[in-house]
């Protein structure tokens, strides 16, 4: 699923729409549009100036001139932008999931839910093939009171730490601090992927209360949050199967994680095999040597017996 780097990663990559206007636009599945009808949409947006590209947590918003465009990727949504005369590229690359998945600009197919041409000739495309995207219409500019985007919480990669804590930390909490990190309300754009990652980086355990993670902890764990966020970025995102950056071809992180996706094999840090589990309904992967449940002394062992070694 795009998390917060792999939307910032498709937002740079779509630069080249910024300052375009949209010829047309074409809509072929109308449940995944909110705010309104396909027929009014497609309408509404010809001829609209494309001002800026902007992310807030896991959406992407096109700000036109008259109104707003809102993309959530869903599960498998990918947002890819052909110049004019692109070649599409139909050659296929076997991901870790196994699945054959296109390398290069997808063609327009079953699955391509949303086209839109712009005046010189280039084309954003949507395509979602298992359809938990969303495509928001918000009639005017101000997109930042609409319900659905007012309610995230800040966003990670801004925030000043300790004042952030201070205010929204909810120590009495009984949740899991895992459960806590995926809430969008708490912070907007961290998912499944990063918060594990986040949570092995900072050494706390998933389960852990969120009462019960000491303040020093907690500013270690925010910590954490923004170096896996920023190497996200810095490596243009993690494919584990369907995310794409604009141009069709894959994000660079899933090579780099210490523990998404690494369930049964052993942790890059003490060698432990890293456990998968389910907390917060979610699948789950952490170390329980550098992620004690209790006392902070098993890490202080392991790291001493990597030294021996
Ligand atoms: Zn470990």
């Amino acid at each position: 699923m795009p998390e917060l780097p792999e939307v910032e990663t498709i937002r740079r990559g779509l630069k080249p729409i910024v300052g375009r206007r949209i010829q047309s636009a074409e809509f072929g599945l109308p449940r995944l549009i909110l705010g309104a009808k396909a027929a009014e949409l497609t309408r509404r947006l010809q001829g609209q100036l494309i001002k800026a590209v902007l992310r807030r947590g896991k959406y992407l918003i096109l700000e036109l001139d008259k109104d707003s465009l809102v993309f959530h990727l869903g599960m498998t949504g990918q947002l890819t932008f052909a110049p004019a005369h692109a070649k599409e590229d139909t050659r296929f690359l076997r991901t870790v999931t196994g699945l054959q998945k296109a390398v290069g600009v997808h063609p327009v197919d079953a699955h391509t839910h949303a086209i839109l041409h712009l005046d010189n000739g280039g084309r954003m495309q949507f395509r979602d093939p298992r359809t938990f995207g969303k495509i928001l219409f918000i009639a005017g500019e101000d997109w930042k009171s609409h319900p659905r985007l007012s309610k995230l919480g800040d966003e990670p990669l801004d925030l000043k730490i300790e004042s952030f804590l201070a205010k929204n930390y909810p120590s009495d909490s009984k949740r899991s601090i895992k459960a806590l990190l995926l809430d969008q309300s708490f912070l907007a754009g961290v998912g499944n992927i990063y918060a594990d990652e986040a949570l092995f980086l900072s050494g706390i355990h998933p389960k852990k209360l969120v009462s019960s993670v000491k303040p020093a902890e907690r500013t270690c764990l925010l910590e954490a949050v923004k170096t896996v966020l920023r190497d996200g970025i810095r490596n243009q995102g993690t494919t584990f199967s369907d995310y794409r950056k604009p141009d069709g071809s894959s994000g660079k992180n899933f090579e780099r994680l210490k523990v998404y996706g690494r369930g049964g094999q052993p942790c890059r840090d003490c060698k432990t095999v890293l456990i998968k589990t389910v907390i917060a309904q979610r699948g789950t992967v952490f170390c329980p040597e550098c992620q004690p449940l209790s006392a902070g002394k098993k890490r202080a062992i392991s790291k001493t017996v990597d030294k021996v070694h």
